[in-house]
């Protein structure tokens, strides 16, 4: 059983805020290897007991770039690639988006290992309300977190321990 997580989905949905809560203040690396692979952030952290390490995806890919749906496409490929659970991040603020039908439909053949899909930005009780919309997504249940205030989160690592 390994032991690596990955962070993917487009950019603004909240991965590095997620991240950043997950590893906190212990040391970021950032690998900055030419390709696909640059501005990727690891980190080590641990849930009951569970050490694993979190890579965040796709560092610092210009939303207004048209090159960035083939970016995340790449960035979700390796992904599949290295990592034992894949933590897909939407966001409820802006809703499903067409990038998300993309990655989802990628995410969706993934058979042999987890993927969970993960709604952020669940501030409140009338963005848990329509986090309901991402069920549309064909990944089935999915995770209601805030990686801002940290409500969620703690259910999603239960999962993602119990997952690895
Ligand atoms: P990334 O591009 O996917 O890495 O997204 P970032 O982590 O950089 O976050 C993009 C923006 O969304 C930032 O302004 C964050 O402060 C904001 N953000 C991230 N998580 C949350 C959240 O749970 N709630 C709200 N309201 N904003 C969030
Ligand atoms: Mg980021």
């Amino acid at each position: 059983m390994g032991n690596i997580i990955a962070i993917v989905g487009r950019p603004n949905v909240g991965k590095s805020t997620l991240f950043n809560r997950l590893v906190g203040a212990r040391e970021a690396i950032v690998d900055e290897t030419a390709g696909v692979t640059r501005d990727r952030h690891y980190g080590k952290t641990d849930w009951n007991g569970r050490e694993f390490s979190v890579i965040d995806t796709g560092g610092y890919i210009n939303d207004s770039d048209d090159i960035f749906e083939e970016e995340i496409r790449k960035q979700v490929k390796l992904a599949i690639e290295e990592s034992d659970l894949i933590l897909f991040l939407v966001d409820v603020a802006e809703g499903i988006t067409d990038t998300d039908r993309e990655v989802s439909h990628m995410l969706r053949k993934v058979t042999n290992k987890k993927v969970l899909l993960v709604v952020n930005k669940v501030d409140n009780t009338q963005r848990y309300m329509e986090a309901n919309e991402f069920y549309e997504l064909g990944l089935g249940n999915y995770f209601a977190i805030s990686s801002m205030n940290g409500s969620g989160t703690g259910d999603l690592l239960d999962a993602v321990v119990t997952g690895l």
